[in-house]
């Protein structure tokens, strides 16, 4: 099943758009099904997890962090991922230019973006994400590649179809002011809704339960 379902995921995704498939939970045998059905991206949430996985599978995928990371994470974290989707502060981000610098890595970062302003959620919220940009921008070991929203939970992808589209007008908005080449990823868009958020322009999509199947503890 996760190798027909991984297989029929990426023949279906237009030209140009990377699956990351989200790992939390899984067994290592789950996920190097998916790998040798062509996935190229593993992301996860848990620094543990990530750890176990990684030294089963190793660097012939690339590893994204898509969890929330704790700042006494971070040491760990910037030796194993290839990319941090969810920097939501700027003092995470000083904290990842530091240990980066440690270990000579210009680490790829996404800025989590609180599209809906939810208070109980992470992020930063719209308003304040070009300025934030524009903050990190001082750490020489930090790179911002774009953004990544979660949106509100719910599985009508309808509901979420307006943060989606506002995020993504945030990221053209700061594409447009940077010029640069490294600004490319939005990140958007999970099982129940990463067709409506390719709609609205993402261009990495990060799917679990599509692929794996329900959870363990929502089985
Ligand atoms: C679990 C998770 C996903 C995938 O969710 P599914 O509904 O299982 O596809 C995507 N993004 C993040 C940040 C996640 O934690």
């Amino acid at each position: 099943m996760i190798k027909e379902k991984t297989k029929e995921i990426l023949q279906n995704l237009p030209e140009g758009i990377d699956l990351v498939v989200a790992a939390k939970d899984r067994s290592r045998e789950e996920i190097k099904q998916a790998i040798e059905s062509g996935a190229k991206i593993i992301g996860e949430n848990y620094l543990k997890q990530a750890k176990a996985n990684y030294a089963f599978l190793g660097a012939k995928v690339k590893w994204h962090f898509i969890g929330h990371l704790q700042k006494n994470k971070v040491r760990k974290a910037v030796k194993i991922f290839d990319m941090i989707e969810t920097l939501d502060s700027l003092k995470l981000a000083e904290v990842i230019n530091k240990e980066s610098e440690r270990i000579k890595k210009v680490m790829p970062v996404l800025i989590e973006v609180n599209s809906a302003s939810e208070p109980q959620k992470f992020g930063v919220l719209p308003e304040e994400v070009v300025k934030f940009e524009e903050e990190i921008s001082r750490f020489p070991n930090l790179k911002a590649c774009g953004l990544m929203t979660m949106g509100p939970f719910t599985q009508d992808s309808e509901k979420i179809r307006p943060y989606f589209r506002k995020t993504k007008e945030i990221f053209s908005q700061i594409k447009n002011k940077n010029q640069n080449s490294r600004w490319k990823y939005l990140s958007m868009g999970m099982s129940s809704s990463y067709k409506t958020a390719i709609e609205e322009g993402a261009n990495m999509i990060r799917v679990g339960t599509a692929i794996f199947g329900p959870r363990q503890r929502e089985k």
